[in-house]
């Protein structure tokens, strides 16, 4: 007989995990990563004992884990979970609502709504964008680019999504040179060619220089960016709209954790004007903190991106609601807006905001003391990521892996500009200025012994 005692016993071990990952290595054990073939045995041809399965998991997975929801994870741009979402989620498991349609879960459907209306109005998007519910930036990027795709083309007469890009009219597709790999795979996806995009020179920043944009046309779409991930950068995109206006070519924004930089009055500035963007993407796993994976695309354009992901425009029904599935390219799906209305709901403008600028101010911090330390900053540190280097790109490297097998804390690395460096991205609600103080003195002293 299974009964749901279970959950209780789920429900001790999510909360004995989450209690002990801030005194926790950071990066598992070379023994727990090993531990991982007790999970690799044959099929099973017989039943066990549901509560003996969830020890296993425990026993040999929560050891494993990367603990990307420590305060002291300073990898790529990650962000852990705040409490309530991670509460919230198991909740929507317990639901397993399908949020494709209202029909299917009304609840899901309302959540996504909510959650998109917050979300605009929070970004200061335009009253009445469009939105769809994804599993990451990566597939927001794709939603606005089909749109852009849609939009670009039906003004030139042509039905995309009917006759496919064979004989349609060329498109021309513009991005900075620093853009985001998910970018290039969405322009892929959608046939119009990673290779074959114009690509625009950056500063040292890695900021599109909006002075060097080719000669635009109304079937341009300019992918822009807002949040480097390797210095935090922005694009000026309010520079680039004035161009991409004048001939009514198609602005995309990828602002996956830079989007949230709207929230906080005091960094706001550096995304100035994106509202007058045509599409914009984010996350809400990386800087919102709510578990994986969520991320939201809108669009100005409620046609264009409807008519993008339409199963063939039949959904044209009149009167009908925002469904869902209109606005992205899944069907079946979990409501992804559950995570998201019930962080907002807890933090509170003036808790996103906080959140955003303290993330902001640690990595300042962060900046600081390597810099006393007499370590070089390679980026301006306007938001959340701070690039450092340690002279010799050798060095660099081996201080990059001393951190991560040390487990006070983990940086990545990554190559700025030609140079070796070490990246510190500050997204998660966890970090606190003793997180920062400790993994900045392990840093140090990994970076003195090598
Ligand atoms: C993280 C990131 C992406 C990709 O987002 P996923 O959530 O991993 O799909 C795209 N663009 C930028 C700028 C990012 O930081």
């Amino acid at each position: 007989m299974r009964t749901y005692e279970i959950l209780e016993d789920a429900g001790r071990r999510a909360r004995a995990y989450c209690e002990q990952i801030q005194s926790r290595r950071v990066a598992p054990t070379r023994e727990a990563v090993e531990g991982l073939s007790n999970f690799d045995c044959p099929l099973p041809e017989r039943s066990m004992e549901e509560n003996e399965v969830l020890a296993m998991l425990d026993e040999f997975g929560s050891p494993a884990t990367v603990g990307t929801t420590s305060g002291r994870y300073f990898g790529f741009v990650i962000g852990g979970c705040l409490p309530v979402t991670v509460a919230a989620n198991i909740l929507a498991a317990a639901w397993d609502e399908c949020a494709g349609r209202n029909v299917v879960s009304p609840l899901g459907g309302r959540l996504e709504e909510v959650a998109l209306r917050w979300l605009i109005e929070l970004f200061g998007l335009p009253q009445g964008c469009a939105g769809g519910f994804v599993t990451g930036a990566t597939m927001a990027n794709f939603v606005g680019l089909a749109a852009a795709r849609h939009a670009v083309l039906e003004r030139a007469g042509w039905d995309v999504e009917a006759q496919g890009l064979q004989g349609a009219p060329p498109i021309n597709v513009v991005v900075g040179d620093e853009v985001h790999v998910s970018v290039l795979q969405g322009i892929s996806l959608l046939g119009l060619g990673a290779k074959r995009v114009a690509r625009v020179p950056v500063d040292q920043q890695g900021r599109m220089i909006a002075a060097k944009l080719p000669t635009l046309s109304p079937l341009s779409i300019i992918c822009t960016q807002i949040g480097n991930v390797n210095t935090g950068g922005f694009d000026p995109v309010a520079e680039v709209i004035e161009q991409a206006r004048e001939v009514g070519a198609w602005v995309h924004v990828d602002g996956a954790f830079g989007l949230w930089i709207r929230t906080d009055p005091k960094r706001a500035d550096l995304a100035h004007g994106i509202e007058n963007a045509d599409s914009w993407a984010t996350d809400a796993h990386k800087w919102l903190n709510v578990p994986y994976d969520s991320g939201v695309v809108f669009c100005k354009h409620d046609a264009a991106i409807r008519g993008a992901m339409a199963e063939c425009a039949s959904y044209l029904v009149a009167g009908e609601g925002r469904e869902p599935s209109h606005y992205t390219p899944e069907l079946s799906r979990r409501a992804r807006g559950i995570e998201i209305w019930a962080a907002l709901k807890t933090l509170g403008r003036a808790g996103v905001s906080d959140l955003i600028s303290r993330s902001c101010e640690h990595a300042q911090h962060f900046a600081s003391l390597l810099q006393r330390a007499g370590f070089e900053v390679l980026n301006e540190v306007v938001a959340n990521q701070v690039l450092v280097s340690f002279g010799e790109s050798d060095k660099t490297q081996r201080i990059i892996r001393a951190i991560q097998d040390n487990g006070t804390c983990w940086c990545g690395g990554t190559i700025w500009q030609g140079r070796s460096a070490m990246r510190i991205s500050v997204s998660s609600w966890a970090t606190t200025s003793e997180d920062v103080v400790r993994s900045a003195a392990a840093i140090i002293q990994a970076a003195e012994r090598s």
